[in-house]
């Protein structure tokens, strides 16, 4: 077998970060070497451990040892993760990216760093949901006429409205149409909104509890509709596909890849 992959989980202590802490435990193919948390986070939280083995926790603008062909995982916020990526790019760390929310702006320095290193960003690193976009964009193609609603449900502490995911979802439908999502996108309704006009997609975000995170995409037409459903009942899915994806950028030295890419559908 070869050498385990070098990882740095950043935003260990959050929710998606103890998630991969656990899952990369029971996977030898993986080796945690470093941990990040924001300052504030490192004031509080000396150490985290991971297979019995005590971690320092760091701050991002710590200085941190970075093994070859480490990769950094980051499900954290949009402003930490640029920070850290374009620090990763200069010490040649490549790049899992899940955190959610980013601006096109911030979308475009990704893609400016990927010319430097190897990243893979997806705003879900589940495999339904990657299968999930391949058909959300066939329906959408397939029936130009019907009237398409995407609706998210998540926990009552997600930050961003709406999802990475549901934009994702619209992008997919959007492109199976040959439009550009932010001329057809609609972000939720209220008041005297008027009839729906054609070819609209619409958006409404749900937030409660501790849900991991449904979405369902809308295809309405005259005396039918088709919903495409999935839920996340556990955040281990995202952290599998998060390990799987640092397991593809072993291979890779630059480039900016998909979900789609990694599971090579
Ligand atoms: P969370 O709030 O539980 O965790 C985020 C962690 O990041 C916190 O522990 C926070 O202290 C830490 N953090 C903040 N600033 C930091 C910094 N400068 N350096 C290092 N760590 C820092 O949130 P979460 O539910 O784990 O979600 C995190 C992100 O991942 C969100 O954007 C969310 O939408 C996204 N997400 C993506 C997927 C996916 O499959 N791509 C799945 C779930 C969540």
């Amino acid at each position: 077998m070869s050498a385990p992959v070098p990882l740095i989980v950043s935003g260990a202590t959050g929710r998606m970060g103890q998630a991969i802490l656990r899952i990369a435990a029971t996977d030898p193919e993986v080796e945690v070497v470093g941990v990040l948390e924001s300052a504030a986070e490192c004031s509080r939280t000396k150490t985290v451990d991971f297979r019995g083995n005590t971690l320092p926790l760091l701050s991002g603008e710590d200085a941190i040892a970075v093994p070859p062909g480490a990769v950094l995982i980051e499900f954290t916020s949009p402003e930490a993760t640029l920070r850290h990526v374009q620090n990763a790019a200069t010490q040649g760390l490549k790049a899992v990216i899940g955190t959610t929310g980013f601006t096109d702006a911030e979308k475009q320095i990704l893609a400016d760093v990927s010319r430097e290193t190897s990243l893979v960003v997806a705003a879900n690193m589940s495999v339904g949901v990657t299968v999930l976009l391949d058909l959300v964009s066939r329906v959408s193609g397939s029936l130009p006429e019907y009237d398409i609603e995407i609706v998210e449900m998540h926990h009552r502490l997600k930050k961003d409205a709406p999802s990475g995911t549901a934009l994702a979802l619209g992008v997919a439908a959007a492109t199976g149409r040959n439009r550009t999502l932010k001329d057809v996108a609609r972000s939720g309704r209220d008041g005297l909104v008027g009839e729906r006009p054609a070819g609209e997609i619409g958006f409404h975000a749900v937030r409660g509890g501790d849900v991991v995170g449904d979405h369902t995409v809308t295809f309405a037409g005259i005396g039918e509709r088709i919903e495409l459903i999935h839920r996340a009942s556990s955040r281990d899915t995202f952290a599998a596909g998060a390990l799987k994806a640092a397991k593809f950028l072993n291979t890779k030295t630059k480039g900016l890849y998909s979900m789609k890419d990694v599971l090579g559908l």
